[in-house]
């Protein structure tokens, strides 16, 4: 039941984000890794729009390749507007519609924006006013990136990448994604790692338990510096999603010949990132990334979490 006051219709958007840093401790015995990550929101967004209903349903539009996602009720969307309805006690539906603009399984996640997006909004149409740190608390148990997907800006990720903390950033990051049109399965590519991690065992060091993020990654994201940013990039699941992937090499070959400063596979990939020194490089990336028949998208970061556009 909706009351008179409620909107008809309730529109939130949501970041995709890059992790400029991602380092994946020792495997435990549950299955999970710590990991501890320097996330960025980026300019790539997700619009979720949320409307009364009286049941639980999803469609899906897009710009993206679209046939990977559910429309069921494994849709993570979906999964979050229950999840906040069982909290609340709320006894009434949504029908969610979501406009994808962030790249499936492309290590980017855009389930986790939907998901944030999802909670948001329906918040707002049911008037259920969950306070934040419940609202951060239901995220976390959506997905371990969910939670970021709410703050957006920048922060750092430990545990599963869930307990969060904010970063000091200055500025405007210029960055140019190349868009692979298949997908990487994170846990697929997290599997390669513990396989990589075995099989190497002697000549490795062993991973930490917890790690931590590097302080000069702080150090850049503070000075807002993308040479220095550049220096700093790092990703542990990058030689496994280039394992499982090796077409990717020569996409961040040709990026760096191209004047990036760096590039990176973002989270499990396959999307890949290149740092730009500025606006400019970013410019002329685009166009010899497109000229070379990719899938490009300039975007910047940081921008902000999860947001309300319209009630
Ligand atoms: P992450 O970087 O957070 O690991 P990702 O960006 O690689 O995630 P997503 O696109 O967020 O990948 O999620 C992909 C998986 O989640 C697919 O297996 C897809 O079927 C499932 N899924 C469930 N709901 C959604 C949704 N709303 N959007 C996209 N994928 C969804």
């Amino acid at each position: 039941m909706t009351s008179a006051a409620a909107p008809n219709m309730v529109h939130v958007r949501a970041p995709g984000k890059i992790n400029v840093f991602l380092k994946v401790g020792a495997l435990q015995d549950d299955g999970y890794h710590d990991v501890a990550i320097a996330y960025q929101a980026v300019s790539l967004y997700e619009d979720v729009r949320a409307f009364p209903a009286d049941d639980f349903s999803v469609s899906i539009t897009g710009t993206v390749e679209l046939s990977r996602v559910p429309t069921d009720g494994t849709n993570i969307a979906l999964k979050a507007a229950r999840l906040l309805a069982a909290k609340t006690r709320y006894t009434g539906g949504v029908r969610l519609e979501i406009d994808k603009h962030v790249p499936v399984t492309g290590g980017m996640g855009g389930g986790s924006a939907d998901a944030a997006a999802a909670l948001i909004a329906c918040d707002a149409l049911w008037g259920t006013e969950l306070p934040r740190d419940a609202m951060l608390a239901l995220a976390a148990e959506l997905g371990a990136d969910v939670p970021f997907a709410l703050t957006g800006g920048t922060a750092i990720g430990t545990g599963r990448g869930d307990q969060l903390s904010p970063a000091l950033a200055k500025g405007q990051f210029q960055w140019v994604l190349v868009l692979a049109d298949f997908g990487l399965s994170t846990p697929g590519v997290y599997n390669e790692l513990d396989q990589h991690r075995e099989r190497h065992a002697q000549d490795i060091f062993p991973a930490q338990t917890q790690p931590t993020v590097d302080t000069n990654v702080l150090q850049a994201l503070r000075a807002g510096d993308p040479h220095m940013l550049a220096e700093t990039l790092h990703n542990d699941l990058q030689a496994p999603a280039l394992h499982l992937q090796p077409t990717l090499t020569s996409v961040l070959e040709l990026g760096e010949e191209n004047g990036a400063l760096a590039g990176i596979v973002s989270g499990s990939g396959p999307t890949v990132a290149f740092l730009a020194a500025d606006l400019d490089g970013a410019l002329e990336l685009q166009i010899a990334l497109s000229a070379a028949r990719l899938r490009v998208v300039r975007v910047t970061g940081p921008v902000h979490g999860a947001r309300i556009v319209s009630a």
